[in-house]
């Protein structure tokens, strides 16, 4: 398979916490490449460019609010199939039961919040990680 590209978000609960480095230590020694790197604060249009396929859902307004709620960090990673490997890395969208040993299950948790606040961002396919890129470099 021809070598791909991932776009990652360090969400802001993840910058908040200290696990910036963390995880992007994981997906290094996975073995992963890392192409680029940026600190953000996200836009409301940013956010609609890249979460497209849901802004029309009931959470979309709370996952804008969570999203907004400090700097993120946006990095691109490529490799072989770096797209499955990095959201097996990442688990599971719930943290409360994403596998130990991923980044959601390891380090996430409901906080009762009302959002799914889960560390990380991984695309979850070719096309969407490259509008994804677009969006934030
Ligand atoms: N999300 C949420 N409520 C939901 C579903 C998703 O707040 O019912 C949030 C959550 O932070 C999730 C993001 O929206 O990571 C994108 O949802 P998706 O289903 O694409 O999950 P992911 O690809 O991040 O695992
Ligand atoms: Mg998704």
């Amino acid at each position: 398979m021809a070598t791909e590209k991932i776009l990652i978000l360090i969400k802001p609960d993840g910058v908040k916490r200290g696990l910036a480095g963390e995880v992007l230590a994981r997906i290094e020694r996975k073995g992963y490449t890392l192409e680029n790197i940026a600190w953000h604060a996200a836009t409301p249009e940013k956010l609609a460019a890249h979460y497209a396929e849901h802004v029309e859902k009931p959470f979309y307004p709370s996952l804008v609010e969570y999203m907004s709620s400090g700097p993120i960090v946006a990095a691109v990673f490529s490799g072989d199939s770096v797209i499955a490997g990095v959201r097996s890395l990442a688990g599971s969208t719930d943290p409360t039961t994403a596998a130990p040993g991923t980044i959601r299950g390891d380090f996430g948790r409901d906080w009762g919040t009302g959002n799914i606040e889960n560390i990380i961002h991984a695309s979850d396919s070719p096309e969407s990680a490259e509008r994804e890129i677009a969006v934030w470099f």
